[in-house]
């Protein structure tokens, strides 16, 4: 079987290079890569530009995953970009800018390649001396390009957050939770929340988690005593909670998609490390999660079809941002099958992406990560937490967690990250880049 995989896949590719199509350009084969790699160098401006984020999504992630789900030698859909780098992750030190903070957290990342400029952990699109500045989104939407932000997270988590918000603290998520964050309270002169000012942004589609949070009630301004979705509301959003509503959204109003208290729930479930190591065990879907909730690549194609429709007509296209964020949670929670089957889940997303790309040549289509994480694939038992999982191929691959206590948090790391594209200005992703290139190679493939 996975042998007229491959030999079907094979046959694809080199279709694929003699059809303009610059997907799946270099992957795989003995073949001549350089013709395909010469067109897939396309300058010039994009119509719509679609980034793919990872959470925690480093390149031992990315293997795990293929290794689990189409084998070593297999292919995943991200897998299949033509043109491929990786960027340096660094947060610097909010009191010595000048000095770097080696490993980075989800909020300074975002704030690096959603506005180029680096800054400290913790940070939502705000300077180490807590100035906002402009985030790719907002230059779009200025711009008259449509705009959409989707996460598995809470919508108000740190990658969607720096997109369309500026707090000195990402854990200010909603008004009754702004501790650390005066400055940015309504009542001090700020913008208030993540969530009040999300929705204030108004991107036309935004999607996730964190109902809990728009559920909080505004404590000054003009939504003084009323929630963040009654705001949402008066905005003219049409708010959904399930996937059946969310599939019957219509693209004439922004749309706000709230499926979850906090984040969504998880796509797999499986064994837990041990210091001893496990038994060779599968991965399973998790029958814990919520029926009513979207996948990621559902909330992706509709932000595809939504966007796509309210462009059509006009001269501008649009900025979509879609995140995978549990990848880099259960990493965090030492959990190999959650986060491969958040992997994987983020792949067909990713999938969801380049088919629109298929149809829509003048798509900048970018997948990367924001940082490292902590899983590592290992011969066997480590000083660490490992646990051995039975791959569809039929291997025996073994992730160790050594970061933490079991009980604890996995800590991410510091190492560089893959960065891949296709589309126009895809070739700004080769070579080793710095995180806030990615703003730059953005803004220019839009025209902003
Ligand atoms: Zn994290």
């Amino acid at each position: 079987m996975t042998l007229n995989k491959r030999t079907k896949l094979v046959v694809g590719f080199a279709t694929c290079a003699l059809v303009a199509a610059p997907v799946a350009a270099f992957a795989g084969g003995h073949g001549d890569n350089t013709r395909a790699a010469k067109k897939a160098i396309i300058g010039g401006k994009a119509r719509n530009v679609i980034l793919l984020i990872g959470d925690g999504m480093g390149d031992s992630e990315i293997t795990s995953a293929r290794n689990y789900q189409v084998g070593a030698d297999g292919r995943l859909a991200m897998d299949t970009l033509p043109l491929t780098g990786a960027y340096t992750t660094y947060a610097v030190q909010k009191d010595k800018p000048s000095i770097p903070d080696y490993v980075t957290d989800s909020a300074a990342s975002g704030t690096g390649w959603a506005t180029g400029h680096k800054t400290y952990n913790g940070a939502i699109s705000v300077t180490p001396d807590e100035k906002s500045v402009a985030t790719i989104l907002e230059l779009a939407k200025k711009s008259g390009f449509r705009t959409g932000d989707v996460t598995t997270a809470e919508v108000q988590d740190a990658t969607p957050a720096v997109l369309a918000s500026h707090v000195v603290d990402r854990d200010c998520k909603g008004p009754a939770v702004m501790e650390g964050c005066e400055v940015n309270l309504i009542e001090n002169g700020g913008k208030g929340s993540i969530a009040e000012q999300m929705v204030a942004t108004r991107p036309d589609v935004l999607l996730g988690g964190g109902s809990a949070y728009f559920e909080q009630k505004s404590t000054a301004g003009q939504f003084k005593g009323r929630t963040v979705t009654d705001q949402a509301r008066a905005g003219g959003y049409q708010v959904v909670t399930t996937a059946d509503e969310l599939a019957k959204a219509t693209a004439d109003k922004p749309i706000l998609g709230s499926f979850a208290k906090n984040n969504m729930d998880l796509e797999w479930v499986g064994p837990k490390p041990t210091l001893e190591g496990t038994a060779p065990a599968s991965c399973a879907p998790n029958t814990a999660r919520t029926a009513t909730q979207p996948h990621l690549a559902d909330m992706a194609g509709k932000a595809l079809d939504v966007l796509g429709q309210q462009t059509k007509k006009s001269k501008k296209g649009f900025f979509l941002q879609i995140e995978g964020a549990s990848i880099d949670k259960q990493d965090h929670a030492a959990n190999p099958c959650g986060q491969i089957g958040e992997t994987i889940a983020f792949d067909a997303a990713v999938k969801k992406a380049l088919d629109y790309q298929k149809s829509h040549k003048d798509t900048l289509v970018v997948v990367s990560a924001d940082h490292g994480h902590t899983s590592q694939i290992v011969e066997g038992p480590t000083k660490g937490y490992t646990a051995t999982l039975k791959t569809l191929e039929g291997g025996e691959m073994t992730l160790s967690y050594a970061t933490a206590d079991i009980t604890g948090s996995q800590q991410h790391t510091g190492t560089e990250v893959r960065i891949a594209a296709g589309g126009p200005q895809a070739a700004n992703v080769l070579g080793v880049t710095n995180q806030t290139d990615l703003f730059f190679t953005m803004r220019r493939a839009l025209g902003l």
